[in-house]
């Protein structure tokens, strides 16, 4: 058999992407097909981009001396990306979709497929959350104290705004909204005891005259509302503290509430922890408004910016 390939220096190719001919793409779990290689064009919305809703595959292709092209186990990487799906709450491709959509993308760039003994064609499998993301609940919020998953750790990327953030504790908001939580309240990594925050907002409590708030000393988002709230609560003559607060401190919190940009000051009427349902002043009169409100005083115009915080355009 004549073995049809590119002219290429093959030892001198390095591990460095170089882009072959076609590639397959497939919606959902529609059929497929092949078209040339290029760039893929998503909403800026699509769930991959703002919440890393994206699972990789890699698996070569090798060249046998007799031409024939020969995958290895590529059931087991349709189905670790099958059961990473389900994990992501995402659709997946069948295993048979997923071996037809490989064999296919490697015959079409069979040219790029090194002879024996050169090395191999690498194939990357994507799949991508391309659709449009969630929306915000109403107030007050209902949070479920999640103890299986966390949000982050130690050393991770938990403080940073990254897309790897979101996606991967979807399953624990889908499940707490499956309950009918409005949000998800996570743990510390380490303790599972300790407040962090909820899946898109930090967290305040409130007792007395004490503001309390965790540090964002690494696995916490550190929020501009956060930030904003607790120079707004000083200024009204709180006292704010910065510190590593225990789920059962919930229990003796007069007021609980989250911030956001999305979400502005959040009352929050409940938090439920493992089946008991600790519930918090919400409405008229609460210092969740009152700083809620001087916010967006402050945000829209209505309440001169002393601090420098409005620009203007
Ligand atoms: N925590 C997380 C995980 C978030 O995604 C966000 C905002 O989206 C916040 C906290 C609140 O941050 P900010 O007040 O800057 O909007």
């Amino acid at each position: 058999m004549k073995m049809r390939m590119v002219e290429m220096e093959w030892e001198k190719l390095g591990f460095g992407p170089v882009s072959t001919d076609f590639m397959y793409s497939m919606k959902c779990c529609e059929d497929g097909n092949l078209t040339h290689y290029g760039n893929i064009q998503f909403s800026p919305f699509a769930a991959v981009l703002n919440y890393g809703q994206g699972i990789i595959e890699g698996l070569k292709v090798n060249r046998k001396e007799d031409g024939r092209l020969l995958l290895f186990r590529p059931d087991q990487h349709a189905l670790r990306m099958k059961m990473g799906a389900q994990r992501m709450c995402m659709p997946s491709p069948s295993i048979h979709q997923f071996i037809h959509a490989v064999k296919q993308t490697a015959l079409a760039n069979i040219r790029w497929v090194p002879p024996p003994g050169k090395g191999s064609l690498y194939i990357r499998p994507l799949l991508i959350g391309s659709g449009p993301v969630l929306g915000q609940d109403k107030t007050p919020l209902s949070l479920y104290v999640e103890e299986e998953e966390v949000r982050a750790f130690s050393g991770g990327v938990g403080g940073v705004k990254s897309v790897s953030n979101y996606w991967p504790v979807l399953k624990a908001l889908v499940r707490a909204k499956s309950l009918g939580f409005s949000d998800v309240l996570y743990l510390d990594s380490v303790n599972k005891k300790y407040l962090e925050e909820v899946s898109a907002a930090n967290i305040i409590t409130l007792k007395g005259n004490v503001i309390s708030t965790p540090p964002t000393s690494g696995t916490i988002l550190p929020g501009i509302t956060r930030k904003s709230i607790i120079e707004i609560a000083r200024g009204l003559g709180f006292q704010v503290e910065e510190r590593s607060i225990s789920v059962h401190e919930l229990t003796e919190a007069d007021e609980v509430f989250c911030t956001g940009t999305a979400v502005g000051v959040a009352a929050v009427g409940s938090v439920t922890y493992r089946g008991t349902r600790f519930e918090f002043k919400v409405g008229e009169n609460t210092v969740c408004q009152a700083l809620g409100s001087t916010l967006v005083g402050i945000q829209t115009g209505l309440i001169e910016d002393k601090k420098e915080w409005i620009f203007n355009i």
